[in-house]
This record gives C-alpha cells, sequence and structure tokens, in this order.
C-alpha cells in the first residue's frame, strides 16, 4: 500500500472511530441520538472492515471492542455473570445468505429460530430460587446497570416463578406503540419536549430514578433467551433455544411472538418478508429479523468471535418510508434567525409514530427536489427521529401543484431578510424578532442549557406576548403572582416555575 494511500485509510479510521464514539454517548449516555442506528450500523462495519483487513490499524480503544455503551453513574454497576453480546448485522439477503452457507459448511442439517428484534433495552433478570433478584441493563455487555426496583413495576415480570429455579434469563425492555402514543399526546398538551420513539421512551423510562415514574410508563417485556441456571428441578438440560423459550412460557415468562423453527432457506427469507409487512401492524417496534441457530450443541460448533457470537447474525430493515402528500409548506424562524421551510403532511403512520411535519432543510433542497405544494412525496425517518421528504412523485400530479416560494419578509417580525452569497440558508437579522427572542429563551431553558421545569413553548410564547419577558435575564425576575395570571397557568404550576 502506497504511504497516501495509508494516510487516508488511517485518517478514514479515525473519523470513524470519532464519530462512533460521539453518536455512542449520545445513544447511551443521553438517550439523545441524533442518527439512526442503521446508519449507526453502518459506520460501525465500515471500521469493522477496515479493521479486518488491515490488522496494524487496529486499536484496543477502538469502538468495535466493546459492544455498547457506559453505565450512567447514578445506578449501582453489574457485572453480568454471562456476557450480554449484541450480535454481527446484515443488511441485505445476499450477506445473510453467505452466513447461512457459512454454517452449512460445517453444519449441513443447521436448524434455525427465526424471531423479530424487538426495539428497546436489552436486560437480564436473575432468579435465585424462583425469586427475582436482580434485574441489570446490558450496559457495554459485561458491566450494566441495576435497575430492580424498577423492572418491578414491569407488569409482565413474573416475581416469582412456580417453581424454586435458579436461572438468569435476558429479554427485551419495550414500550408498546399505544402507551408511547398516549405518553406523547399528554407531554404536547402539557407543552413539554416530545419523546423521540418507543424504543429511546423505554430507555429513559427504565433509568428513571423514581420507580414510580418507571411504573407510570407501563412498559413490557419479551424474554429471548435463556443465560444461564436450571430450567428444571430434576436437572433436564434442554437442547434447543426452542425449548427453553417454551419452557419459559410456561414458568410464566412474556416470551417472544412471531418466531419460526425452520431448516429451510426459502422459509427464513419468507419470514423475514413476512415481518417486514407486519411491522406496521405490530403493538411494538421491530428494527429487523434474528437468525439463529436452534440447538444449543451447534452453537458450540460454531463458537463466539471476538465480539459477536458465530452463531447468529441480525437482519436489518432499512428505514421505513411511505407516500403522502404534501399540503403545504410553513416557514419558522429559528434561534439564530434562520428561516427554515416545513412540510406541512397529509398525517402518515411511519415507524411506530403518526408524522404530518418533515423538514425541508432550505430553500435549495425544495428547489434541487423540484418540491411542490400539493405534490405526493416520499418521507422516511432519518434516524429514525427527524421526518425528511426523500423525493417527489411527479408522475402523480394533477396541475393543481403550486412552487413554494422563499418569504421576502420574516414571517414574524415582517423585517426583510437575507441571504448571503455562499449560504444555503436564509435569515431574518432583525435583534429584536420575537420569534428569534422565544427560540432562544427556549434554548436558555431547555435540558441542554439552564434545565428549567415547566417552561415550555408555550410559556415562553405567552410570556413574551403578554410583556413580561424581553430577554433570558427577565426570568429571574419574574414572580409568581406574575406569571399565574396567565392562560393555561394554574397557580401550583406558577409557582413550581
Ligand atoms: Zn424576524
Amino acid at each position: 500500500m502506497s504511504t497516501t494511500e495509508d494516510r487516508q485509510l488511517r485518517a478514514r479510521v479515525d473519523e470513524l472511530r470519532e464519530e462512533l464514539n460521539y453518536h455512542a454517548k449520545k445513544y447511551y449516555v443521553e438517550d439523545a441520538p441524533e442518527i439512526s442506528d442503521y446508519e449507526y450500523d453502518r459506520l460501525f462495519y465500515e471500521l469493522v472492515h477496515i479493521e479486518q483487513e488491515h490488522p496494524e490499524l487496529d486499536d484496543p480503544a477502538s469502538p468495535t471492542h466493546r459492544v455498547g455503551g457506559k453505565a450512567s453513574d447514578r445506578f449501582e454497576k453489574v457485572t453480568h455473570s454471562v456476557r450480554m453480546d449484541s450480535l454481527t448485522d446484515v443488511f441485505s439477503f445476499e450477506e445473510l445468505e453467505e452466513f447461512l452457507s457459512h454454517v452449512a459448511e460445517r453444519i449441513p442439517d443447521a436448524v434455525y429460530s427465526v424471531e423479530p428484534k424487538i426495539d428497546g433495552l436489552s436486560c437480564a433478570l436473575r432468579y435465585v430460587d424462583g425469586v427475582l433478584v436482580q434485574a441489570a441493563t446490558r450496559g457495554d455487555g459485561t458491566v450494566g446497570e441495576d435497575v430492580t426496583q424498577n423492572v418491578r413495576t414491569i407488569f409482565d415480570v413474573p416475581l416469582t416463578l412456580p417453581e424454586p429455579l435458579s436461572l438468569t434469563v435476558r429479554c427485551e425492555v419495550y414500550m408498546p406503540r399505544a402507551v408511547f402514543e398516549r405518553l406523547n399526546r399528554r407531554r404536547a398538551e402539557a407543552g413539554t419536549a416530545l419523546l423521540a420513539n418507543p424504543r429511546n421512551a423505554a430507555a429513559g423510562s427504565l433509568r428513571q430514578l423514581d420507580p414510580k415514574v418507571t411504573a407510570s410508563r407501563a412498559l413490557s417485556v419479551f424474554v429471548f433467551n435463556f443465560q444461564e441456571g436450571a430450567l428444571y428441578a430434576d436437572g433436564h438440560a434442554p437442547v434447543s433455544h426452542t425449548e427453553t423459550l417454551d419452557r419459559l412460557h410456561e414458568l410464566g415468562f412474556h416470551t417472544l411472538e412471531e418466531r419460526i423453527r425452520t431448516a429451510d432457506r426459502a422459509a427464513i427469507l419468507a419470514h423475514i418478508r413476512h415481518l417486514g409487512e407486519a411491522r406496521d401492524s405490530l403493538a411494538y417496534d421491530i428494527h429487523g429479523v434474528v437468525i439463529k441457530l436452534d440447538r444449543l450443541a451447534d452453537r458450540v460448533t460454531m463458537g463466539e468471535g471476538t465480539a459477536t457470537p458465530r452463531w447468529a447474525v441480525a437482519y436489518k430493515f432499512p428505514p421505513e418510508q411511505k407516500i403522502t402528500r404534501l399540503e403545504d409548506i410553513t416557514v419558522a424562524v429559528g434561534r439564530t434567525g434562520v428561516l427554515t421551510p416545513t412540510a406541512v403532511l397529509h398525517p402518515v403512520r411511519l415507524a411506530g409514530t403518526t408524522v404530518s411535519r418533515a423538514t425541508l432543510h432550505n430553500p435549495d433542497f425544495i428547489c434541487e427536489r423540484d418540491i411542490r405544494i400539493g405534490d405526493f412525496v416520499t418521507v422516511q425517518k432519518a434516524g429514525d427521529i427527524i421526518p425528511e421528504v426523500v423525493c417527489t412523485h411527479p408522475d402523480r400530479r394533477t396541475g393543481d401543484e403550486r412552487p413554494f416560494r422563499m418569504p421576502a419578509v420574516c414571517p414574524s417580525c415582517g423585517e426583510p431578510v437575507f441571504r448571503e452569497e455562499d449560504e444555503a440558508a436564509v435569515r431574518c437579522t432583525n435583534a429584536a424578532c420575537p420569534a428569534q427572542l422565544s427560540r432562544g429563551i427556549e434554548h436558555f431553558a431547555s435540558k441542554d442549557a439552564m434545565d428549567i421545569d415547566g417552561l415550555g413553548p408555550q410559556i415562553v410564547e405567552s410570556l413574551i406576548r403578554e410583556g413580561l419577558i424581553h430577554d433570558a435575564a427577565d426570568l429571574y425576575r419574574l414572580r409568581a403572582a406574575d406569571v399565574a395570571g396567565m392562560e393555561r397557568m394554574g397557580e401550583k404550576s406558577a409557582a413550581n416555575l
């Protein structure tokens, strides 16, 4: 390899590591991901491939050498007796076929369990003499957090077993879609920030210091693996994964639904397609399908890789897309004065939530994609968080569609707007612009800054409209009596604020 290539590759490796570390922290420590799991996994496997091909670039501190993130300091740490591994991801049927062929070389009569990959938070449940004694999050796979008090509030986690068995199982804690939507409706009414998706809502709910909050969130679990211990009092040891799950179900565990056991490749692919189509109608979010060897002896034959087992893979679904009508384009003014066009969509179900708005970024984005008001558009959730418009469908136009023009004046203050020559953004430069002021104060009150509880966007706007505040410093001069007179503000919430 030439030195230039060497340097470029090394630079890419550094870039990937830095990016992966940043996003892992956002995801695991702050519960605030910025990119989709799908994108994250792509970056992750790009790095894995480079490190495998160029072992000289490998480093024990590389993010590929650990499975997940750091445990937060708020909970006791738990060292798992059986490592909680993650799986190798595959993104296409070709990659999946490669895995199946690789297994077939060593195990010609391989039998697989094919099951949905629930989009939640992985936990280990430990029972001693039939009593739940500990629940721990996966953390980095070796050390997790003790969330026993919180997990005890989950209704489908048995607190005792019908037999005095000592065992550990692995489950996925998730928030049912219906619960997630109810929770976000209440948050919208209260003017508090909406939760990004059911998975983050589940993670946030499980890592509450107050178990009462967890209890109010109505979480659920699916048990998907027997980790260790005794499943029968007489010492009988099951020979397959399916047998362990059937037995766990008998013991009162809520085991994974929608799984099949098969030796037939065509049946595996058919079940993946089926789950992909059923995805929308399930009561919970899934983000892929797990294909694993069913006979436990076969798993021993295939063995474990350095970071992931060789007896299973996870097939990841691509980001979900839907077609809907773009009914209007509105323009909002941000904290720095940037005017951002937003698509108002005919509401559509996407990746577990109802979507009625999508970002259009800036006027160039709209122009390049020739997005018109009235168009049918394909939308997807980037990062399964922020919906975005992917493309339009000109073949479905009726002639009534209207091109969009950026307003010449700020929609908030009416002052003329400006666009720098080399910039995509259009800005309002009026220092006294009320929209900028309220975004600024919202930011000041947000979790990332001062974390002022109960100061949502609606309250900020009312305070500005009533002339009670003109900048962030005015917040400290506010008295409960000033605030209590406002709409939607009771005496109690005014005092809290
Ligand atoms: Zn303005």
